[in-house]
């Protein structure tokens, strides 16, 4: 559907429920990571890019200090909340992303004296794709702009990361939300977390004949869960035991000292080895995209996966499924995108051997009798913006 379309109907709906039409609509998209995985809370380096899907938000001041919520895509009635009211994780349902983004503006200093949201999302959740950022971010930039905030992408994309880390209580890093504020369509974005310095680096496949593909395996991640915190502290861990703020500040070339150094700390140095090489791979792949070799950075991302699968140990069955038969059927690279325990992997391909491809993962699955995985296409597109 063409985002004026999509923008009639969630402005319909708005009217709907709340009596009035809305004051403007806004779009914020989910994102594939192209390279740079388990890094942003690291201080280090990641490239993402925004997907076609996306969470369309419509959206009206109130002065009441009242919060109204609905989302097309759960069976809850509007949810009402009070400002005042707003706590930290006092909410386990979907509605903390979004009053999240309200109370850490609020908290921030912004006056925000209520609003009635309407929300739809093409973005799969528990995915791997930010569905939850894409919440977030078309909400922070409906308000921004409703209330005339006048924050940039990075700034709106650091309050929601808040409003997820603190409000809901995941601990998640800064690249889903900046990459869904400020990516632009044709591009993947090389962000340093450590400052939030981003530059736009074209990555226009079509043109070069090629393809990416998401394969969706539709195992269900949970982020929040143990298994992501144990890497975050383990990847704590071996900054404090190597004397740096942060991974980040282990230089590749220094990379087998500090591993010597780390003795007998064999899970912690898995972690650091994992990070340090993956900062490594996205300058790789940032050269390479900029001197317009696109094919070679398959290998690039193929290294990253094993690098995720062995070292880091975040990988699946299903992932590792994708990936192989993937590289085997012809594809260029492949590895899983996102957290991992599930949710999906990028397969780059020539646009011809696509179909083969497909195919091939398909009955790769139906042999190893897992869920049919789903394979959509992913073209860089357009970060937030407002709709109408
Ligand atoms: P991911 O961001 O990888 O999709 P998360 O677990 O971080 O997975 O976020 C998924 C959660 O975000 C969902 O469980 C739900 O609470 C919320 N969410 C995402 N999209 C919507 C939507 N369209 N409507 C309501 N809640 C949503
Ligand atoms: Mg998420």
């Amino acid at each position: 559907m063409e985002a004026q379309q999509v923008a009639q109907q969630v402005a319909r709906r708005f009217t709907e429920l709340y009596g009035a039409r809305p004051e403007g609509v806004w779009a914020a998209p989910g994102r594939v990571n192209l390279i740079g995985e388990h890094t942003d809370y690291n201080d280090g380096f990641v490239m993402p890019f925004a997907l076609p899907h996306q969470a369309t938000a419509a959206v009206s001041r109130r002065t009441d200090g009242v919060l109204r919520l609905h989302s097309a895509d759960v069976a809850d009635d509007v949810v009402e909340l009070r400002l005042d009211d707003l706590a930290p994780q006092s909410d386990r349902g979907w509605t903390a992303y979004p009053a999240g983004v309200v109370w850490a503006l609020r908290e921030a200093g912004h006056e925000i004296t209520g609003a009635d949201v309407h929300l739809s999302s093409t973005v799969p959740t528990g995915a791997g794709l930010s569905s939850s950022a894409a919440l977030e971010v078309v909400v922070a930039l409906a308000l921004n702009d409703l209330y005339g905030l006048g924050l940039q992408g990075w700034r709106l994309a650091r309050l929601c990361q808040r409003a997820e880390n603190v409000y809901v209580g995941a601990p998640t890093g800064i690249m889903d939300q900046t990459a869904s504020a400020c990516c632009e369509s044709g591009h993947a974005l090389f962000l340093d977390t450590r400052d939030l310095s981003q530059q736009q680096i074209p990555f226009d496949l079509a043109a070069e004949g090629l393809r990416l593909l998401v394969v969706d395996t539709q195992v269900k991640h949970a982020h929040s869960g143990g298994e992501y915190g144990k890497r975050r502290a383990g990847c704590e861990k071996g900054a404090a035991l190597l004397g740096v703020d942060a991974l980040r500040d282990v230089p590749h070339a220094g990379l087998d000292a500090a591993l010597a150094r780390l003795g007998d700390e064999e899970e912690v140095r898995r972690l650091v080895r994992h990070v340090v090489t993956e900062d490594r791979r996205v300058e790789r792949a940032v050269a390479l995209l900029r001197s317009g070799e696109t094919r070679a950075i398959g290998p690039v991302l193929t290294e990253g996966h094993a690098s995720l699968r062995d070292d880091f140990r975040v990988s699946c069955p299903e992932l590792d499924l994708v990936v192989d038969t993937a590289l085997s059927a012809g594809a260029l690279g492949a590895r899983m995108t996102g957290g991992g325990f599930g949710g999906s992997a990028i397969v780059l391909a020539e646009a011809a051997d696509v179909e083969t491809l497909t195919k091939a993962v398909g009955e790769a699955f139906a042999g190893a009798g897992f869920t049919a995985p789903r394979v959509f296409e992913a073209v860089p597109a357009a970060g937030a913006r407002r709709l109408a």
